[in-house]
């Protein structure tokens, strides 16, 4: 909700989501003919992977393209494999995209079932890495940056998204085995759940803090919670994990309590839909069914340069594809008709100082811009401050030249990233 300054003057505040006390249970969304799923790999469709078009597979099976290899996706459904092909993603990340026609009946792997009585951290990482929720359990097994705190997200990091509030509202017991879990598999005692603080009775002993934080964007965005939590500031250029905490989304959380008191692998992925008349809707699907079939299910239709984002309005990204599939950490889909979405523009910035005045870290924004599209990321970085940036995406909100200065500011982190990979590997 967007809290309007009668006087122009002051920077608009956004509020985050809150649902209602009483929640229907999510609409379960069914994939109409075929799951498509993201592996990292590419598999440049090598005679030599050990998935090829045809092969049968059952629900949650572990699908590696290569003998040995230990990245991995989990079938979410029975099926055939009908198609396997190249995907490129956001900032040329190539995908293989590996389709399974759905089978009429269903029938489960019971591989993962095997491990469920005796949890450990290993098991955990070979099959829920994939789980709804995306648990960042490598994370917990990475011996140079260990992690001394985990914490749980239950608060929505971006706007009109309600799916973590509506995981910690309606599957607090799969969260507190979850609890419990992490805290055998890993060791680590220091489990903090962050909740907004409309929600923060009720809750009894479920093995973790909990903490609350305030409504107002961009309060549950990593940093801040560091800050306003942990009473930790984020130095620039550092991550969160450097720092010893690992985040998870409270649903990462209920995955890894259902999956092992269950025994069986979840393969459903909650999600908030925004159409676009601003109507939400708490859906529930299996991990790969394409948006093509959620849309029809709730009859939005998409016209010419409608857009469709992944994630919420200030921090999600476009998709083009009507076949894009839900992935395991797709929180939202956000829906906007042409006459509302924002377009781009290419006006030279006027100075306003909109984007410094609305920055909650503080960056002159209207000098990094400038660096930024010049492509100089590095002088950006050195005497700009992009890396303190948090990501929030305030600065393109504001911006009257209509700026994409966000996007400027993933693709400058990304290509940075990308050169330090590329100099640690020559070297
Ligand atoms: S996205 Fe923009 S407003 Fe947000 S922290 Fe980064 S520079 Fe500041
Ligand atoms: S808000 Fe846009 S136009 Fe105004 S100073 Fe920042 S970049 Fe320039």
């Amino acid at each position: 909700m967007l809290k309007k300054s009668f006087f122009g003057l002051v920077i608009p505040q956004f509020e985050y989501e809150r649902l209602p006390a009483i929640l229907p249970e999510a609409e379960k969304v069914a994939a109409s003919k075929t799951i498509t799923l993201f592996h990292e790999k590419n598999s440049d469709q090598n005679p030599a992977a050990s998935i090829q078009i045809g092969d049968k597979v059952t629900t949650g099976q572990k699908l590696s393209l290569f003998a040995d290899d230990p990245a991995y996706v989990i079938a979410s459904v029975t099926g055939t494999v009908s198609a396997i092909s190249p995907h490129a993603g956001d900032f040329g990340k190539t995908y293989t995209a590996i389709t399974i026609a759905i089978a009429e009946t269903e029938a489960f792997d019971d591989q993962f079932e095997a491990h469920a009585p005796s949890p450990t951290l290993e098991n955990a990482i070979e099959y829920l890495a994939a789980a709804p929720g995306n648990p960042p359990l490598q994370t917990l097994a990475d011996s140079e940056k260990p992690i001394k705190t985990i914490l749980i997200t239950g608060v929505d990091g971006d706007l009109l998204t309600g799916t973590r509030q509506y995981i910690t509202a309606t599957r607090l017991n799969d969260i507190k085995d979850g609890i419990r879990i992490l805290k055998n598999i890993s060791g680590i005692d220091r489990i903090i759940l962050v909740t907004g603080r409309d929600a923060l009775h009720g809750f009894g002993h479920i093995g973790a803090d909990v903490k609350s934080i305030d409504a107002t964007y961009p309060a549950a965005l990593p940093p801040m919670i560091m800050k306003n939590v942990l009473e930790e500031v984020l130095p620039a250029g550092q991550t969160c994990e450097e720092m010893g905490v690992c985040f998870m989304s409270a649903e990462a959380v209920a995955s890894i309590g259902r999956a092992y008191t269950g025994g069986k692998l979840p393969v459903h992925k909650v999600l908030t839909l925004i159409t676009k008349d601003g109507s939400r809707h708490m859906i529930e699907t299996t991990i790969g069914t394409p948006i093509k079939d959620i849309l029809n299910a709730y009859g939005v239709e998409i016209n010419e340069e409608d857009r469709i984002v992944f994630g919420g309005p200030m921090t999600g990204s476009a998709v083009y594809s009507l076949d894009q599939p839900v992935l395991p950490d797709t929180d939202a889909i956000l829906v906007l008709d042409r006459a509302q979405a924002a377009n781009s523009s290419d006006y030279p910035c006027i100075n306003c100082g909109d984007c410094v005045r609305t920055c909650p870290a503080q960056i002159a924004v209207n000098m990094l811009v400038r660096f930024l599209e010049a492509g100089q990321y590095e002088e950006a970085a050195d005497n700009y401050d992009l890396y303190s940036c948090i990501d929030c995406g305030l600065c393109s909100y504001v911006c009257v030249s209509k700026i994409p200065i966000f996007q400027y500011i993933r693709l400058a982190k990304y290509e940075l990233d990308r050169a330090k990979t590329a100099e640690a590997t020559d070297v």
